[in-house]
């Protein structure tokens, strides 16, 4: 049973142990944030660089606030868009009990209080904040069914929380708070137009203003790292040909003469094809298939976060 399913998960989390759960953007391998020996376990069953810290998800602003310090900014952010796809990047409150491995030694922290009915009573039973990145091996697609958690990470997922497809589909935006201007450092379903209609002023994401991490030589927000969310196969976004060997996903409405595999959003519904992305990126990325063309996707509101998640998968996107 579901319930007894959330009881057990957080009984693992209060042993140290992973668990895999559901959100309304995508899922979450979760482990105990202040349990250093946990979250290692995180990076080291993703294989992912301990460079790149993690969000960790609360149940509520009054806890969230023992862990970061919030502007006027932030709050404002939080009392409109909590719960739900949105983390806040503030200044971390320097004694909290957090585990450092989340933060990566940095003087900021990432929270987010989810939405998702299970994901709340989760994170309620387990009494702990939870560090969460997606549920998929690092540098892959993110997860939106718990199939998909399987599929990429098998017996590392630990145990695995089942619920629906994740509604949402795409990552959360992620918002810089922890200066005067808010930055986005990853957008999401929650657009720029959405946050500046509550906070005026808002900036994309600036390597000369924020970078903390290094890939190659470079410096980067984490959260930029340039190749994610890829598929094995190369994918081309924007694309105008389709090579017969290639699988072709549509957006909107196509001609006749060009063979969809799969469609985003035969209406050109923004929402619903974010919803369905990584999903069909899973599907395509599979044999007889030599690559996958995406058609192009209108860069405007929700469409921003789909091609920048698209620019990260492809080979011609930067
Ligand atoms: P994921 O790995 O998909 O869960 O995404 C989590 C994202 O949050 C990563 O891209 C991290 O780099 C980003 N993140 C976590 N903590 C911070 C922080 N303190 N400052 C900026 N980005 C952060
Ligand atoms: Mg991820």
């Amino acid at each position: 049973m579901l319930e007894d399913d959330i009881l057990k998960g957080a009984e693992l989390i209060k042993q140290g142990k992973l668990v895999t759960f559901p959100t309304e953007t995508v899922y979450g391998l979760g482990a105990d944030a202040k349990n250093d020996r946990a979250v290692v376990n995180i990076y080291t069953a993703k294989g992912r660089p301990t460079f790149n810290p993690l969000i960790i998800h609360v149940t509520d602003l009054e806890e969230a606030q023992k862990y970061g310090e919030f502007n006027e900014k932030a709050l404002k952010l939080a009392e409109k868009f909590w719960p739900g796809p949105m983390t806040l990047v503030v200044k971390r409150i320097p004694n909290c009990k957090i585990s450092y491995m989340v933060t990566s030694g940095l003087d900021t922290i990432a929270i987010r209080i989810p939405s998702h009915e299970i994901a709340r009573k989760f994170l309620k039973a387990c009494g702990t904040p939870v560090a969460a990145p997606s549920a998929n091996a690092s540098g892959r697609v993110s997860s939106t069914k718990a199939e998909h958690v399987r599929e990429s990470l098998g017996e590392k997922a630990g145990f695995i929380i089942e619920g629906d497809k994740s509604q949402v589909g795409l990552e959360s935006t992620i918002i810089y708070c922890a200066k005067d201007v808010p930055m986005i450092l990853r957008p999401g379903i929650i657009t720029l137009e959405d946050i500046s209609a509550v906070v005026g002023e808002v900036v994309k994401y600036d390597p000369d203003k924020y970078a903390t991490a290094i890939e190659g030589n470079k410096p980067v927000a984490p959260g930029q790292l340039k190749t994610h969310y890829s598929p094995r196969i190369p994918l081309f976004m924007n694309a105008t040909e389709f090579p017969e060997e290639f699988a072709v996903l549509a957006f909107g409405k196509v001609s006749d003469d060009i063979h969809v595999d799969l469609n985003l959003s035969e209406s050109g519904d923004l929402v619903e094809a974010a919803s369905n992305l990584f999903d069909y990126m899973r599907r395509l990325d599979t044999f007889p298939f030599k690559g996958i063309s995406v058609m192009p996707i209108p860069n405007e509101g929700i469409g921003v976060a789909i091609n920048d998640r698209l620019k990260r998968a492809s080979q011609n996107g930067f």
